[in-house]
């Protein structure tokens, strides 16, 4: 069996604080094989961001890996000094955030800042990096490529700046891209145009990308397989058409309840009463129990595994011996 792109394993994230170490992500595993969209989805605070932080070497402290490892290629990263893991960023790990304008410095052309990412990292000349930073963003879909290459980020649309960032992060043919809420802050027509161009160039290049997001209709519509999270762990795994059509554990059978479906007649979306504990605010047990509709006596007591459950894996007591 080959050896999957990305492996986490027991992963760990925590933050020293005034009032001791708080635990933001605890003990999470999966894998991303090569060419493959995976998703990580869930509400603000379920430790999704912090999870690919980890992972491109870019947590901020107080943060830090408590535990577990992160391998990419059968390698691992998460031990890595500063300057091998910026290295590895700009060659292997490509990034795209919510916000285009975290990613493009404001004071230089889009071409000046595509060129000089392709140089630091190849031996390209001057004119063959050009040449490559105008292949890119015509093949992101930025209209008039040779002149807008001379052109800054403000005189961008959203939609634009974030395919910039895009020919930003392809710029070195990465293996991986991770895409933290990178439609969240489009319109809903353009969301579409990016979501599928990721799509597009993730099969045309073999890259695969890790799709974090709030938005599990951006899961639905792009990714193959997803991890929901709650409150630091993972509560589901499996592919993305199992999870959506048939989600196993209740926290993600809600989540489903409130995407509207076209067609269906609903007076009212279903919600999930109540909101995502804060880190030092976690319950004992099961940390999803004081909102889920299923809870049992043991659930306050007992932290569940994630174990098998039809195609995919969920966390939850219920499932224990095979039940229900
Ligand atoms: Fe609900 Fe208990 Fe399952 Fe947690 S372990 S999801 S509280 S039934």
């Amino acid at each position: 069996m080959s050896v999957p792109l990305l492996q986490i394993n027991n992963l760990s994230i925590e933050f020293n604080t005034r009032r001791g170490n708080l635990v933001a992500v605890e003990d999470i595993s999966f894998e991303v094989a090569e060419g493959e969209i995976f998703g990580i989805v869930g509400e603000s605070g379920a430790g999704k961001s912090l999870t690919g932080k980890a992972i491109i070497g870019l947590l901020e402290a107080p943060g830090r890996i408590s535990g577990g490892k992160i391998l990419l290629n059968n390698e691992r990263i998460d031990n890595l000094p500063y300057e091998q893991m910026r290295r590895l960023r700009g060659k292997s790990i490509g990034m795209v955030f919510q916000d285009p304008l975290t990613s493009l410095n404001p004071l230089y052309t889009i071409g000046r800042q595509l060129i000089e990412t392709i140089q630091t990292h190849t031996n390209h000349t001057a004119t063959q990096a050009k040449n490559r930073a105008l292949e890119l963003l015509r093949e992101v879909g930025i209209p008039a490529a040779e002149k807008r290459i001379d052109q800054f980020p403000h005189q961008f649309s959203g939609g634009m700046r974030q395919r910039v960032v895009i020919a930003l992060a392809l710029c070195v043919n990465p293996k991986l891209i991770i895409a933290d809420e990178p439609t969240t802050a489009l319109d809903v027509s353009i969301q579409a145009q990016i979501l599928t161009l990721l799509k597009n160039l993730c099969r045309k290049h073999g890259t695969a990308v890790i799709l974090i997001t709030h938005d599990m209709g951006v899961i639905a519509e792009t990714a193959n397989r997803v991890a929901v999270m709650y409150a630091g762990k993972i509560a589901e795994i499996g592919p993305v058409r199992e999870v959506v059509q048939n989600p196993q554990h209740p926290y993600a059978q809600g989540l489903m309840a409130s995407i509207p479906v076209i067609g269906r007649k609903m007076k009212y979306l279903a919600q999930i009463d109540g909101s995502m504990p804060r880190i030092a605010e976690r319950p004992s047990g099961c940390a999803f129990h004081p909102r889920c509709p299923h809870a049992i006596e043991l659930c306050n007591k007992q932290i569940p595994e994630l174990l098998n459950k039809g195609k995919t894996k969920a966390a939850c007591l219920l499932f224990r011996n095979g039940n229900p």
